[in-house]
């Protein structure tokens, strides 16, 4: 089964796709062959809040009337959506910073809340589209009481107050145009090993290379799309080197689309806080810690240029 949880864009866009094939004639000529996409139909279940929101940004990036993908299109509609409303947040989990979760908004064909203790044991379901009401016909189910309903809002609030991450999202998109040429990118980059975890691991990150291939006669070509990274040096690649040749330029390119180019692109914040980022970092890079660097870099400057007689007053 494909999975949501390394990247939100499995669901859309496999890691690689051909895209068409131009194949000679034997006349001199060549004929391109769309590619035939059969769109498999694939059950996601377990699907978190957080990846729910992620799939809702997705849509907004490749259901837009601009740039509509008709590869990500089909597959989005075969796609049958059963999420568990989480009450089990991991250590790294922040998306009521984002307003993401625990709870799931929407987006989803059947939502699960499992509830479990000493004595008792079951699920509450809730119907969120036609296609998973139909699914729910072939499965003996009983309505739930007033107490299970009860119980299972509980479990799901009682996982709101276990998350203690934060981001502060407070201004963010100014923030961090506010540090583009910030001293502390360079002071990341020397942790950084662009290894692009980070973003293959991102349930909103979609970034994708473009790659022509022949076969060794030469008779068949194929064009291929395969995920990328902002973290790759060569993504950046035009006319002869890349834009973002430094490791510091790369992260602050990754951390300021995620948090603020985003929303002036597609309207929202590209971060639903699912913490995988921090999960799989090597060294430990942890995005909510960079901004509240930021923040305190800034409070910093602000303490700095308070007069004189104002700083005695506050002492
Ligand atoms: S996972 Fe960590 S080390 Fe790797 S590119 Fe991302 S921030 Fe850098
Ligand atoms: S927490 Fe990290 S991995 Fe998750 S959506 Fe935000 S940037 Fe992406």
């Amino acid at each position: 089964m494909p999975s949501v949880r390394a990247r939100g864009s499995t669901i859309s866009i496999p890691p690689y796709l051909r895209l068409w094939q131009a194949k000679r004639d034997g006349d001199g000529g060549f004929e391109v062959v769309p590619e035939q996409d059969d769109a498999p139909r694939y059950a996601f279940l377990g699907v978190r809040a957080c990846e729910l929101a992620a799939i809702a940004i997705q849509d907004k990036v490749f259901l837009g009337e601009e740039h509509h993908d008709d590869f990500y299109a089909r597959r989005r509609e075969n796609a049958l959506l059963i999420a568990v409303h989480c009450t089990h947040p991991a250590a790294n989990c922040f998306c009521t910073s984002v307003g993401t979760g625990p709870r799931a908004q929407g987006g989803f064909d059947l939502a699960l809340t499992e509830v479990i203790d000493s004595r008792q044991h079951f699920f509450v379901v809730e119907v969120g589209s036609k296609q998973g009401s139909a699914v729910l016909e072939g499965v003996n189910v009983q309505p739930a009481t007033d107490t299970q309903w009860q119980q299972a809002q509980e479990a799901v609030e009682n996982a709101a107050r276990r998350i203690h991450k934060h981001l502060d999202t407070t201004d963010i998109k100014d923030l961090l145009y506010r540090h583009l040429d910030s001293p502390h990118w360079e002071e990341v980059a020397k942790r950084c090993l662009t290894c692009s975890n980070c973003t293959m691991v991102c349930p909103t990150c979609f970034c994708h290379t473009v790659e022509d291939v022949t076969n060794l006669q030469g008779t068949v070509a194929e064009r291929w799309r395969k995920w990328d990274s902002c973290f790759h040096v060569d993504f950046s690649y035009i006319h002869g080197s890349p834009v973002r040749v430094s490791e510091a330029s790369r992260y602050r390119q990754w951390i300021t689309h995620k948090l603020a180019s985003w929303q002036d692109q597609f309207g929202v914040i590209g971060c639903v806080g699912c913490g995988r980022c921090i999960t799989w970092c090597p060294v430990g890079i942890d995005i909510t810690e960079e901004v509240r660097v930021l923040r305190r870099s800034e409070e910093g400057k602000a303490a700095q240029t308070v007069p004189k007689e104002e700083s005695y007053a506050n002492a």
